[in-house]
């Protein structure tokens, strides 16, 4: 090893430490800001390290947290889809629902309609290509409505997004790479529906 190499050497392993502790601190810093029971049913979301889970953001970063899989299907399903209650879980309907709700992303976004405020809600497949779109009223939409409470009554003006996870692991979205892919394409989501 010449006498050049060793300093060059140590200032690159000083600065992958550096970059290292940036991305904990990051991490750390998104997760505190994070629900940690699912706002669907209120169960803590170590509790939904199976399967598919679901992470929230609102636009204005205000909250964020998770969501089980059951719940948000079983949300979509009633309250998007309107299939009737109690339907067979092998029903071939639900199942092709099911697979294409693991599929997509979906922003929930109020907006005044006349006198009152309407929701829309709209689905994009995972490139963030709009899929469907179709507008509600607040109560039909009403557990996750609750992260855009503003003062009193009214709706904030922004717009949750919900995002599926495929990984075992919930906390993983909160990291560098997997936090910037969904950052990206919640930005290039709001250019569409703002
Ligand atoms: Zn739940």
């Amino acid at each position: 090893m010449n006498a050049t190499t060793e300093p060059r050497s140590q200032l690159f392993h000083q600065w992958l430490t550096a970059e290292d502790t940036r991305k904990k601190e990051e991490f750390f810093a998104r997760l505190s800001g994070v629900k940690s029971h699912c706002i669907m049913c209120g169960s803590p979301s170590s509790q939904a390290k199976s399967g598919v889970t679901y992470f929230y953001e609102t636009s204005d970063g205000s909250d964020a947290g998770f969501m089980e899989e059951r719940c948000f299907s079983r949300f979509l399903l009633s309250s998007i889809y309107n299939l009737p209650q109690g339907l067979p879980g092998d029903d071939p309907v639900r199942l092709m629902l099911q697979d294409t709700i693991k599929e997509s992303a979906f922003a929930f976004k109020p907006v005044s309609a006349g006198s009152g405020t309407e929701v829309e809600c709209h689905r994009f497949d995972l490139s963030g290509l709009p899929m469907s779109s179709k507008a509600y009223q607040p109560g039909e939409l009403a557990p996750p409505l609750d992260t855009l409470r503003g003062y009193g009554e009214t709706l904030r003006d922004a717009f949750l997004f919900v995002h599926p996870i495929t990984t075992g692991n919930p906390e993983a979205i909160l990291m560098e790479e997997n936090y910037r892919a969904f950052a990206k394409l919640k930005r290039h989501i709001a250019e569409q529906i703002c």
